[in-house]
């Protein structure tokens, strides 16, 4: 069986590092807001050319805390409409209503599953004061069209970053990154960070993360404990120096499927630029989904589909079931997602492309 992502082959290579770090985390028997976590946030943020990286609990959190933060210094308030995509996992969504803000949904290009910039304008009203976009499956969104619209409508441009770590960015400074085991840069638990060039923003976020005190039993905010644990934090700093390299696998694993997978019933993702890709997800599309994801796993190729229900149509967000967002529906009904690893091997490559081509 070919796994969708096999985790114990892609963190094994690590093992050796992971093990003599716990040792040296033991010994130390410091657990919490120590040496690691600092030593991670300044190496993601020397890697993401940022000023500042604040290390949390995971990249919900990431994103809840970002608008925490513009709250408490005056650029959000409570009610304020975040423009979003549709078409996302339901965590960006989540974070806006769990900062007690409003989205507004905004439907995807259906080339690239990417927000629509063309469709935002329509949809900003006198309480839009922020656009959370969000790079799917890797792929870098049309950050000039986007950032010309926060200029001119005044909005915050705040980045959901969890499915693209590695990416070159552009525009805008703030992002929320998740390091959920499967994503890019995966942790071997929970943990996420934000990465931003806003001092105060920072300051606060530090604060906020650490029950809203930076000076123990000194609490300047209503904070929340969501703080990137320490052995995590470790982990990830063995595994960064490797991101490069991984998210060069993906793609060389991206450009064989899109030149080799040639049956006319599967539409491929577009990619305009591999530069502007750390493919997180490949994503295909085809009418009879299902049926072709039991093909694929009775040929010993598991997939995933990534996601079977748009947000808007969840159960738990019932004040949005009624809204008419076509394109985001057809994608949920069609996506299936094919092996995307750095540590796929090329005969399995060959297998999961020409299964496909016999479909
Ligand atoms: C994974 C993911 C998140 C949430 O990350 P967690 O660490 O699981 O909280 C948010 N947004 C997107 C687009 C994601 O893929």
């Amino acid at each position: 069986m070919i796994k969708f992502l096999d985790l114990q082959k892609l963190n094994q290579p690590f093992e050796t590092q992971f093990l003599s770090k716990t040792k040296e985390f033991l010994d130390k028997g410091w657990y919490i807001l120590g040496n690691e976590v600092k030593q991670f946030e300044k190496n993601f943020a020397q890697y993401s050319n940022a000023k500042h990286c604040i290390g949390v609990g995971n990249g919900l959190d990431a994103l809840v805390l970002i608008l925490k933060a513009y709250i408490q210094l005056g650029n959000l308030q409570k009610g304020d409409e975040i423009i979003v995509p549709a078409n996302t996992y339901i965590a960006s969504i989540l974070a806006i209503l769990q900062a007690d803000l409003v989205p507004v949904f905004v439907e995807p290009n259906i080339e690239s599953y990417n927000i629509n910039p063309d469709l935002i304008s329509e949809k900003i009203a006198p309480k839009t004061k922020a656009i959370l976009l969000v790079h799917l499956y890797g792929q870098l969104v049309e950050m000039d069209k986007i950032m010309e619209l926060g200029y001119k409508h005044n909005l915050l441009i705040i980045e959901d970053a969890a499915q693209a770590h590695g990416l070159p960015f552009e525009g805008s400074h703030t992002r929320g990154f998740s390091f959920y085991p499967g994503k890019n840069l995966g942790a071997l638990g929970d943990g996420g960070a934000i990465t931003t060039n806003d001092d105060k923003l920072a300051e606060v976020l530090f604060s906020l993360r650490n029950y809203g005190s930076d000076k123990k039993y000194h609490n300047d905010y209503i904070g929340v404990n969501s703080r990137l644990d320490e052995l995590q934090a470790a982990f990830l700093s063995i595994k960064l120096p490797h991101l490069n390299a991984e998210n060069e696998a993906r793609k060389n694993v991206a450009k064989r499927y899109l030149a080799e997978i040639t049956n006319t019933k599967i539409v491929l993702p577009t990619c305009e630029n591999f530069d502007k890709h750390v493919f997180h997800l490949f994503v295909i599309r085809t009418e009879k989904r299902d049926n072709l994801q039991e093909y694929l796993w009775n040929n010993g190729i598991e997939t995933v589909i990534h996601y079977p229900i748009p947000p808007h149509k969840q159960k738990a967000l019932q004040n949005f079931n009624q809204l008419s967002l076509p394109i985001t529906e057809k994608i949920h009904q069609e996506v299936l997602s094919l092996p995307m690893s750095s540590v796929l091997s090329d005969d399995e490559i060959s297998h999961i492309i020409s299964t496909l081509n016999t479909y």
